[in-house]
């Protein structure tokens, strides 16, 4: 299947066909017939699905089909739950629309209202906003959303999670009655059906499998490692293995910090990103990321929920999560269609109950791969993992807040120790595959801004 026959437009495929895709994926080849024919639709896919270029594809062609004379109001809406979504999602706009001649702009809160208020003066028929700004603009009239003719509502779920959804009733109510509405969400909650029911009429339903649950292009390891010795694997391995687009998960913010600084000391350029970073340090930190500045971006789970960064190459755990459902998602942002990503986890004594509750949930055994120079010294004994953290470092847990279960003692039962597990797996040095893996994942563009 082609993007072409798909039905769309030479300009789009063009724009599409130089950012390497040769096919639809099953949500566009799915999704884009149904919103060409102006259909509402109901969809079910999370991020790294290709749901993005799946709704603007479409939407920029119908915007195409009934091109308007004189000053263009504002034509279509995607209202997305977090800044970064949001300027994902209109970077998007610009790249598949650039062989055409619409304007778009990205709005969201947490930075001046002004330049904004200047370029709402100016030409905008695509305006991805998140509810809370948008409705600053309503509420001072520097905004006119009465021509809107198409909606989106992108990671809905999550905008009802964040408690947007009065925000979102709100921009509703000024919209025309009359328009194509197009939701998309990862689960399907009775809040969200609610929400679907009142906004969406006859909606076509597609749903693509959550791409992670049993992603066999990730290679996930384990590799055992004592507590204390974790960021120096981290680094040898990064090293090593010359490990690019590195996205390495910690507990908490604190420890986020801690470790961006520690391997910035050791001659890997890192950063951290989360929620108490400015909005500026944190669009930097992407930006140079996807270009591969930035070779590697520390999160938590929180921070990365909201960035639309997948497609990675290699994801690390630094530490484990709490909740073993965040494993499925954070590996979930590597591997792809078609590519392998590399998932690894640094697993430490504490961490062994946490690692058995993901064996359980992914219904596998994660291969465990011994470094030399780190076996794991067998007279330290678990710790429990309090408040999300294990070393006293007095972070919140980034809202899970929960501790563990008491500590396994002495670590008999399990297969860090001795290992039945570890003979066959590929030992750290140069097993890397390919020089740089990296390499086949650098956007194009990914800072033209
Ligand atoms: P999304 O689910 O929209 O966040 O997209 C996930 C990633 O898949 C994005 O980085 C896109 O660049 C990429 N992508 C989208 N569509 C395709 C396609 N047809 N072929 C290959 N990659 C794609």
């Amino acid at each position: 299947m082609t993007f072409a026959s798909l039905g769309l437009s030479e300009e789009l495929v063009r724009a599409v066909t130089e950012r390497g895709y040769t096919e639809p994926t099953p949500i566009q080849a799915q999704a884009i017939p149904v919103i060409l024919k102006g259909g509402d639709l109901m969809g079910g896919a999370q991020t790294g699905t290709g749901k993005t270029a799946g709704f603007t594809l479409p939407l920029l062609q119908r915007l195409m089909e009934k091109p308007v004379t004189g000053k263009a109001p504002i034509r279509a809406l995607v209202l997305t739950p977090t800044r970064e979504l949001a300027a994902q999602v209109e970077e998007s706009v610009r790249l598949y629309g650039k062989y055409l001649p619409l304007k778009s702009m990205m709005m969201f809160g947490g930075v001046n209202i002004n330049p904004q208020i200047k370029q709402l003066h100016g030409r905008v028929d695509i305006l991805v906003a998140t509810p809370g700004r948008l409705l600053d603009h309503l509420q001072q009239k520097t905004v006119n959303l009465s021509q809107v003719e198409i909606l989106v509502l992108d990671e809905a779920d999550r905008m009802l999670d964040m408690g947007f959804i009065r925000d979102i009733k709100k921009v509703l109510a000024v919209l025309p009655k009359q328009r194509q509405n197009l939701l998309f969400s990862a689960t399907f909650s009775d809040e969200i059906k609610l929400l679907a029911d009142g906004l969406l009429t006859n909606p076509a339903l597609i749903e693509v499998a959550r791409r992670n649950q049993a992603n066999e292009l990730i290679e996930q390891r384990v590799y055992p490692v004592d507590r204390e010795r974790k960021r120096e694997l981290l680094t040898q391995l990064i090293k090593e293995h010359n490990w690019f687009q590195v996205l390495v998960f910690t507990r908490t913010k604190h420890g986020a910090n801690r470790l961006a600084e520690q391997l910035d000391k050791d001659g890997i350029p890192a950063m951290a990103i989360h929620g108490n970073k400015s909005q500026a340090a944190r669009t930097r930190a992407l930006a140079e990321f996807k270009t591969a500045k930035l070779q590697v971006l520390v999160a938590t789970d929180i921070a990365a929920r909201g960035i639309d960064i997948s497609e990675l190459p290699h994801v690390v755990n630094f530490e484990l999560p709490n909740v073993a459902e965040d494993y499925v998602h954070r590996i979930g942002r590597t591997g792809r269609a078609g590519s392998e990503g590399e998932a690894s986890s640094l697993v430490c004594v504490d961490e062994h109950k946490l690692l058995r509750d993901i064996e359980r949930l992914i219904k596998r055994d994660i291969p465990v791969v011994n470094v030399p120079g780190f076996d794991v010294d067998p007279r330290i004994k678990a710790e429990p993992i309090l408040n999300g953290s294990n070393r006293g470092q007095g972070g919140r847990g980034q809202g899970q807040g929960r501790s563990q279960s008491a500590p396994r003692s002495g670590g008999g039962q399990a297969r860090t120790g001795g290992a039945p597990r570890t003979g066959g797996a590929k030992p750290a040095g140069g097993a890397g595959r390919g020089s740089v893996p990296g390499a086949a994942q650098h956007r194009s563009g990914g800072r033209g801004r």
